[in-house]
């Protein structure tokens, strides 16, 4: 299929021109307010060096719009050396005075892949982590990330009998409900079934665990319109809901480097979603489901990411961050949106007829 051979080829090319990583620099870390499942409350977020995602390296080149990869050492990496860069980053922060004034603390360990798959982390460091993070009476939660296949009944066992009744939550980046969507425009490669499959294991763990469930949710995908991708990203939300997820997080497009997606963009054939359409599907998610959503604003108003217009891109972006605190509505209204409406309305019109096999890409 010639979607995946494109990202193969493309992935490809970008790792080997990719510069020589420095270990060293290549954990980072930040700590910010964040909505955690107990309120309002700071997160610690830690991005871990790892070799790269499986799924990236290997035969399938990995998803149309990640550039992870080119973060990550794309070698093994000493468990010693993770664990000392894990701990160099956990001891940056002052979490331990919000703590004392009554904070609510969580972790978000990134692995710039998954978090449970041992190729990735390995499992000493990865148990490693985990003792230091049950020991620690100011870490409440604790939130990794990783693809479908790696839940594993092995796997959450070895992790439940390390951290015991501490809030633990997996977020799986799904993208879509629509497996055509995911499959063949994201190139993601598992289908409904091995995502439920995942989600039903989380859930027979509930009944002895404090075990969640996160989806991601990719609005706006290569030959996706922007009222498709609107709808499409609705719907995936209810999905989440109804399959038993604990909550969503909405991922807008940004262009990475080195993906299929930006080939696209730099000929003029994509384009990240609005911020009114950010704005719509967050809106129309928090009226539709129960269940926590959250609306990523990375790369917001930038010539990468969802953009507006100059008048209100930095003010709807503050305003969507606000809104994920408490789950509230946007309503705002700037010239620009006229022209978003008009895009939307006929945005099936604007769309390209070639089909994903004949894609003009060279
Ligand atoms: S989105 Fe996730 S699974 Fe896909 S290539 Fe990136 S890190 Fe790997
Ligand atoms: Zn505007």
């Amino acid at each position: 299929m010639e979607i995946r051979e494109l990202t193969k080829e493309i992935r490809d090319k970008s790792i080997k021109y990719a510069k020589p990583k420095e270990l060293d620099r290549l954990s980072t870390s930040w700590y910010q307010e964040d909505l955690l499942y107990s309120g309002k409350g700071k997160t610690i977020f830690l991005i871990l060096p790892t070799p790269g995602c499986s799924w990236a390296l290997g035969p399938s080149g990995g998803c149309t719009m990640c550039s992870y990869i080119s973060d990550c050492y794309l070698k093994p990496i000493e468990n010693s050396k993770i664990i000392e860069l894990f701990e160099k980053e956990l001891n940056k922060w002052d979490y331990g005075e919000d703590y004392k004034n009554g904070d609510k603390i969580a972790i978000k360990l990134f692995a710039s892949g998954s978090f449970l798959n041992p190729k990735e982390v390995p499992k000493e460091a990865r148990d490693h982590i985990l003792n230091k993070l049950a020991n620690m009476e100011e870490i409440s939660e604790i939130v990794v990330e990783s693809r479908p296949e790696y839940v594993k009944e092995e796997v959450l066992d070895e992790i439940f009998d390390i951290i015991n009744d501490k809030l633990f939550e997996i977020s799986i980046g799904l993208e879509s409900s629509n497996e055509e969507t995911r499959l063949n425009k994201i190139n993601k490669g598992f289908s409904n079934k091995s995502f439920e499959k995942a989600i039903k294991l989380i859930k027979e763990y509930k009944k002895n665990y404090n075990i969640k469930s996160k989806g991601y949710i990719f609005v706006k995908p290569i030959l996706t319109s922007e009222q498709e991708a609107i709808e499409e990203a609705i719907e995936t939300a209810s999905y989440c809901e109804n399959i038993g997820m604990d909550r969503v997080s909405c991922c807008p497009a940004t262009i990475h480097r080195g993906t299929l997606i930006e080939r696209l963009w730099r000929r003029g054939s994509y384009q990240p979603p609005w911020i009114w359409s950010t704005i719509e599907v967050i809106n129309r998610i928090r009226q539709n489901v129960k269940i926590p959503a959250l609306m990523d604003t990375s790369g917001f108003g930038s010539r990468r990411g969802p953009y507006n217009c100059k008048k209100c891109n930095k003010e709807l972006k503050y305003r969507i961050i606000d809104s994920n605190f408490d789950q509230s509505q946007i309503e705002y209204d700037c010239e620009c949106k006229k022209e978003w409406v008009a895009e939307v309305k006929f945005s099936d019109l604007n769309k390209s007829k070639t089909p994903i096999k004949h894609l003009p890409l060279y």
